[in-house]
């Protein structure tokens, strides 16, 4: 069985897909195969939504502890948007009371050619999209892109999400070899802050959690 679903200090994820427009540095996927002992590499892309929500649903009792569920996995969520969104719909209308929130580059409205916000924002609770760093040069260096202006594509959909409503958090990830790469926290806030958002530093530790 492919692991869809994976908890993370009692929280759930979802794991969507394999596939990112980023190659950060970073990204724990190239670190270890696996988070906790739950293995994310999936066998295939052909998760579809009726597998998902098989998981969730034989994990309903321990979702609710915690109330959120994240859409976050060893890909880009948002490059399986259809499946986000048939997800979503069924979380809402089964486990009303759980929060949703999705993890993501900021790529998603380049990846799937239309602005997705107006209909992400009506079924998740909150987004936390990965800034990365104060500037484009620095971020195609820690995130290396595998998408032309990558850096304002992500910028604009911060904007969206916020026009839109949306309890948006930009995040960046610090201490990971600052001799190659000059992140700039408090610029890295500014940004947030300008754009109204919410903002977020996590600490790069060995292992990725
Ligand atoms: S955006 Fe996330 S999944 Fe993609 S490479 Fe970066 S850390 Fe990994």
């Amino acid at each position: 069985m492919q692991n869809l679903l994976y908890f993370l200090y009692g929280k759930a994820y979802i794991n969507l897909t394999n596939a990112c427009s980023n190659a950060c540095k970073f990204c724990v996927r190239d670190i270890k195969k696996d988070v906790k002992g739950s293995n994310l590499w999936l066998e295939n892309e052909n998760v579809s939504a009726k597998d998902v929500i098989e998981q969730i649903e034989a994990n309903k009792e321990k979702i609710a502890i915690e109330n959120e569920i994240v859409f976050c996995g060893y890909g880009e969520p948002l490059t399986r948007f259809e499946l986000v969104k048939e997800i979503s719909q069924y979380i809402k209308k089964t486990m009303p009371d759980v929060k949703i929130r999705i993890n993501t580059n900021g790529h998603g409205n380049f990846l799937n050619k239309k602005n997705i916000v107006p209909e992400l924002s009506k079924l998740i609770d909150s987004i936390s999209i990965s800034l990365n760093a104060q500037n484009e040069e620095e971020y195609n260096k820690i995130s290396a892109p595998k998408i032309n202006g990558a850096y304002n594509e992500m910028i604009n959909f911060a904007k969206e999400c916020v026009n839109a409503g949306m309890d948006t958090t930009l995040s960046v990830v610090t201490n990971f070899k600052p001799e190659l790469y000059n992140i700039n926290v408090s610029e890295c806030e500014k940004i947030a802050k300008n754009l109204g958002a919410k903002f977020r530093n996590r600490e790069w530790i060995e292992n990725g959690y």
